[in-house]
């Protein structure tokens, strides 16, 4: 089908067209391959999206070349002002927008509206741009010369964002890319692409113009087109260590620019002094919210001493008799579904390892009762005891609503486990003693530390980034980070000779 039979510009949300792509400022859809999208909750396919081919994403690369010039050359004062009517339009839209996050992700509304607000956050930051770009100025380097530094865009840069935060994630990318100067290509989540789609094409009402901002859904095919092509310069990856470990190789290889932010085993550290009433609530969110699907989620409480594990047992024990799991759309739930079957039957597969192994299930989420969504992808809140370092389920990432607990005899214990772990994406220790907390933040090889703050994500004017291989490349995501990932730097050093004075030529180093 040709794409242009298919193209328009209204925003709609209606659930027998496919989820298509933004293309020079049109919605397309090119009809050649698509995949069920899931209500998780219910179970039901409510919807297709399509699977842009090599020709559809090369068309959206051109389309993005084609807006550049234009775009560099649009001073950033006037790039920042798309900023801020793209901000009220996302404040407008913000209902419309999270119950197409619940019906496609499945988070409950409340979670939601946070997750959207923490990605205007993102804008509100980009908004700044004339400030961020002023670069760096020396004058009288040496006699009649200046020198100054300034940071200009790549061109035309891409982000391949996870199903996770379909809103918030793709907005820690673009809109300072775009600020800065560059045309932008998204590859969203196949899985839950609709509020994604929609929040771009209310860039475009805020007045960016076509081809600035492009959105293609697909798959792999999608993905290694934007990675072969030359045309890109640099790929924002967030998504699963494996395959951001093949994006970073791949885009590097390829000659990119890459930052590549992947999985996550967040450790929480209980110490014997800790508020534990007031720890159990922070973990109950931080380990339960959104499923557990996170990459910040809190998924391992080291309890440091048994009788700190054993106060921590039975009052999560106790708090989680009132965890309300069901669809997002009943705003006194705490958490929804996973985000398909495969991934509830993976979850579970993990809490059935736990146990093979000798771990103790404590509150078992196996076999959740959600009245009236009985064919929905749920994982009722799961707490397991005596979990082991050498345990598939302590090694690997659920990515769902399961708490594990360890127990270590002594702090540096703790941290050991935690520093000797792949992942260094977040962690947290509660106590009550600042010298504690202090070594801790420390030493621990972990890119976001909290301290009695469970979910420590960075706010926008702050970068987000893991260790280890939580991370593939030098840039954090977002905040100050972003402005240098999406910018290159360029020094000019200028003289102008007063009086026509000419110099002779000079074969020593200039000095
Ligand atoms: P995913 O890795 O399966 O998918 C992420 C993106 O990669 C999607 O757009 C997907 O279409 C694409 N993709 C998937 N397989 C591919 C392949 N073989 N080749 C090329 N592209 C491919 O991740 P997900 O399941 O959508 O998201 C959950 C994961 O993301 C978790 O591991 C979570 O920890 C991680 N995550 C990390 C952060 C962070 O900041 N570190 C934030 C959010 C999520």
């Amino acid at each position: 089908m040709s794409t242009d039979a298919m193209a328009s510009t209204a925003i709609t949300t209606d659930k027998t067209t496919p989820v298509g792509h933004l293309i020079n400022g049109k919605v397309i859809i090119e009809g050649s391959r698509s995949q069920d999208v899931f209500n998780p909750a219910t179970g039901e396919a409510s919807k297709q999206v399509d699977l842009a081919s090599r020709r559809t994403v090369e068309e959206a690369i051109t389309a993005a070349q084609a807006a550049y010039p234009a775009w560099r050359n649009t001073p950033p004062i006037k790039r920042a002002r798309v900023m801020f009517r793209f901000k009220e339009l996302l404040e407008k839209n913000a209902d419309r927008i999270c119950e197409m996050i619940g019906e496609e992700h499945g988070k409950i509304n409340h979670d939601a509206q946070g997750e959207l607000q923490r990605g205007i956050e993102n804008v509100e930051y980009a908004c700044a741009a004339p400030e961020l770009l002023k670069g760096e100025h020396s004058k009288n380097v040496g006699p009649n010369i200046d020198s100054w530094s300034e940071f200009q865009p790549l061109g035309v840069v891409a982000g391949i964002t996870p199903f996770n935060f379909p809103a918030m994630v793709p907005l820690w990318m673009y809109p300072m890319a775009l600020v800065c100067g560059n045309c932008f290509i998204l590859k969203p989540s196949e899985r839950d692409p609709s509020s994604t789609l929609f929040i771009a094409q209310l860039l475009q009402e805020a007045g960016l113009p076509d081809g600035v901002m492009n959105v293609v859904n697909g798959d792999k095919e999608a993905v290694d087109t934007l990675l072969d092509d030359d045309r890109i310069q640099a790929v924002s990856f967030v998504g699963s260590t494996p395959i951001a470990e093949y994006i970073y190789t791949t885009a590097n290889a390829n000659g990119k620019r890459c930052q590549a932010l992947g999985g996550a085993k967040n450790h929480a550290i209980l110490m014997p002094d800790a508020d534990m009433d007031n720890a159990v609530n922070q973990l109950l969110g931080a380990a339960f919210g959104s499923s557990g699907e996170r990459c910040m989620a809190l998924s391992v409480a080291v309890a440091v001493g048994d009788a700190t594990a054993d106060a921590l047992v039975s009052k999560m024990q106790s708090a989680m008799a009132n965890l309300k799991v069901g669809a997002h759309t009943d705003n006194s739930n705490d958490f929804g579904p996973v985000i398909t079957r495969q991934h509830q039957n993976k979850v579970v597969g993990y809490i059935n390892s736990a146990e093979e192994q000798g771990a103790e299930i404590i509150v078992d989420g196996r076999n959740p009762q959600v009245s009236g969504y009985e064919n929905g992808f749920f994982v009722g809140g799961t707490l397991i005891d005596k979990v082991t370092p050498e345990m598939q389920s302590y090694q690997e990432e659920i990515f769902g609503p399961v708490l594990q607990i360890i127990r270590v005899e002594t702090m540096q214990e703790a941290m050991d486990l935690i520093n000797d772990h792949e992942y260094g994406n977040g962690t947290c220790i509660f106590t009550r003693d600042g010298e504690a907390a202090r070594y801790f933040s420390d030493n621990i090889k972990v890119g976001m530390v909290g301290i009695n703050v469970p979910l420590p994500v960075p706010v926008a004017f702050h970068s987000f980034g893991g260790w280890k291989r939580s991370l593939f490349g030098d840039l954090h995501a977002y905040g100050p980070d972003a402005v240098r990932f999406y910018t290159k730097r360029k020094t000019v050093t200028q003289r102008w000779p007063s009086a026509g004075i000419r110099e002779g030529a000079l074969f020593s180093m200039p000095t």
